[in-house]
């Protein structure tokens, strides 16, 4: 995957988390799991219950990471 910003290749990897791993407009301040019903929550990873894991690409230059989620 080329880098949105800078355009050059970027390092294909993983994001991992001991919890799932999700994205959320109201940062949750006290129950760390998604709220996929109540929210816009999205939860990103998969293997939640054994290893939270996202596909991922980083761009050490602009220090980005792009996510793939349902992948
Ligand atoms: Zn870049």
């Amino acid at each position: 995957m080329k880098c949105p910003i800078c355009n050059r290749d970027m390092k294909e990897g993983v994001v991992q988390s001991g919890r799932t791993i999700f994205f959320t407009t109201e940062p949750h301040t006290f129950f760390f799991l998604p709220n996929d019903i109540m929210s816009e929550d999205v939860t990103l990873s998969q293997h939640n219950w054994t290893r939270p894991t996202c596909k991922a690409y980083h761009c050490e230059k602009c220090r980005k990471v792009i996510i793939d989620y349902d992948a």
